[in-house]
């Protein structure tokens, strides 16, 4: 016979980067809330995504301002050598300030209870977890997703890592083969690249990251082959073999003569997939779509299930940790603030943290010429910009597409130094619904990369 907890007010399953915010807010309006997580607090971003690999791009970007050293000035006496225990370790020491940081927030919230252990339906708005069973008239699922394992010949014979697997290494892999050029893959692509290792990434598609435009793709090819990655797009018949003692082959190519990649570690970063299949959904009435996401209205609440919601990755309006974490203040805005948010409201914007970085907001060119819309476009090499040329990192360039008729920002795209931080001078203006001319009318500060998005402006022509 389970323990029952029939008196609570709310559940919310995963402290990813929506459920320990809501959990907490629930409690703070008096509900009497548990938050149920099966593994350490903070979810992917924290333990196994944004936070170790940001902690490595540092460390890497470190060892390679090391090797670029006399560009400015600056002698070493000795090469650079990556202590791969210490890179980890120092990973390892910030993941578990956040993990006691999170422990603390939540452990002193009253009227909020943690419970450690996995949850599934039982029946609608009652879960199970071990021996225990909660039920409550609210239910807020944030169960996050996990690497997409996919079906590839010879997989099963070979160790393959994902990000959770790569993140525990502690000795710098001789040649590191990535399967999938996306926004993962390529992101540790340079990480081990800068560590020392050997790296090739084998993409399917015709270029990295597809759903960029195609000179955004190109752009950002060029950055990491400078840095001497191997990139292999078009490989439309991936295969994998076992290669002398824990090495790995890697067939990419249907042609007979094209030669394999033959690599000491191997990683897969192909996709995510939602944590949905094992949460017993059905003994609920929740509704999924094709590929596992729970189907959400604009609020985020289950289109079957009345008393649930679902906020993050697992309710595929986005997958980042902002997008998670802006779900949660959508949800409180409109359950307890009487503020109608709804998530088609928000501007896409990401980043992906190469170095230099990759920002975009809004739309892409490709979009605005699908659309048929009628706009500005202007472009500015990074070697325009005094602080990059400063600075030695003249890598990239800035885009930024306009609506003619209403001579608002449409969408931008910046690779180049700080882009990830620059871009967000456009969101601002974006999301106050602003004529682009208010940025070029505003001083901005010198000598900064801000100061050259006047410049920018300044370039607008109509988009042929
Ligand atoms: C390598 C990598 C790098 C990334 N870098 C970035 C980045 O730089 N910027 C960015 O914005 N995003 C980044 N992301 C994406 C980001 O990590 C995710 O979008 C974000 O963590 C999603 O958060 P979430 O709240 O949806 O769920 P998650 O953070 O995944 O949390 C879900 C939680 O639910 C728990 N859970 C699942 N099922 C159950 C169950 N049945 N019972 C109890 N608990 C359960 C899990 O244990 C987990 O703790 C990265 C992802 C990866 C993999």
């Amino acid at each position: 016979m389970p323990e029952r907890h029939p008196e609570l007010d709310a559940i919310v399953v995963g402290a990813g980067q929506a459920g320990p915010s809501m959990a907490a807010r629930c409690a703070r309006e008096g509900l009497k809330t548990v938050l149920i997580e099966r593994g350490p607090l903070g979810g992917t971003c924290v333990n196994n995504g944004c936070v170790p690999t940001k902690t490595w791009v540092a460390s890497a970007r470190a060892a390679q301002v090391a090797r670029r050293a006399a560009e400015w000035g600056v002698v070493l006496e000795a090469p650079v050598r990556v202590d791969m225990a210490a890179v980890r370790a120092r990973k390892d020491k910030i993941i578990a300030a956040s993990h006691q940081s999170l422990a603390s927030w939540l452990g002193s919230t009253p009227n909020l209870t943690v419970v450690q252990g996995e949850a599934r339906f039982t029946a609608p708005r009652t879960l199970q977890v071990g021996d225990a069973e909660y039920s409550a008239p609210r239910i807020f699922l944030n169960v996050g997703g996990a690497p997409l394992r996919p079906a590839m010949p010879g997989l099963e014979q070979v160790q393959a890592l994902d990000n959770r697997g790569i993140l525990e290494l502690d000795a710098v892999p001789e040649h590191l083969v990535v399967i999938g050029g996306s926004y993962i893959g390529l992101e540790f692509a340079q990480i081990f690249r800068r560590f020392g290792s050997q790296v090739t990434v084998c993409e399917m598609g015709p270029r990295i990251i597809g759903r960029e435009d195609e000179e955004v793709s190109t752009a950002v090819a060029q950055v990491l082959e400078r840095e001497g990655i191997v990139l292999r797009t078009s490989a439309k018949c991936l295969s994998v073999a076992r290669e002398g003692a824990g090495g790995v082959r890697v067939r990419t190519s249907c042609e007979s003569g094209e030669p394999d990649v033959v690599g000491s570690h191997l990683l897969l970063a192909v996709g995510r997939t939602p944590n949905t299949a094992d949460l017993g959904l059905e003994a609920a009435g929740i509704a999924t779509d094709a590929r596992g996401f729970i189907t959400v209205d604009e609020q985020l609440r289950s289109t079957s299930a009345a008393g649930v919601w679902a906020l993050g990755d697992c309710n595929g309006r986005g997958a980042f940790t902002h997008t998670s974490y802006n779900d949660f203040e959508i949800v409180a805005a409109n359950l307890f603030d009487d503020d109608p948010r709804r998530v088609g409201q928000r501007i896409p914007v990401y980043a992906l943290f190469t170095d230099p970085p990759l920002a975009r907001i809004g739309m892409s060119e490709g979009d605005v010429r699908a659309a048929g819309k009628p706009a500005l476009v202007a472009r500015l090499p990074m070697s325009r910009v005094g602080r990059a040329r400063e600075a030695g990192e003249t890598q990239g360039f800035m885009k930024v597409l306009v609506d003619a008729p209403s001579q608002r920002i449409l969408g931008a795209t910046m690779l180049g130094m700080n882009a990830d931080e620059v871009i967000h001078g456009l969101l601002e203006v974006m999301a106050a619904g602003l004529p682009y001319t208010t940025i070029r009318r505003t001083m901005h500060i010198h000598p900064t990369v801000s100061e050259l998005v006047p410049t920018l402006l300044e370039g607008l022509k109509p988009l042929s």
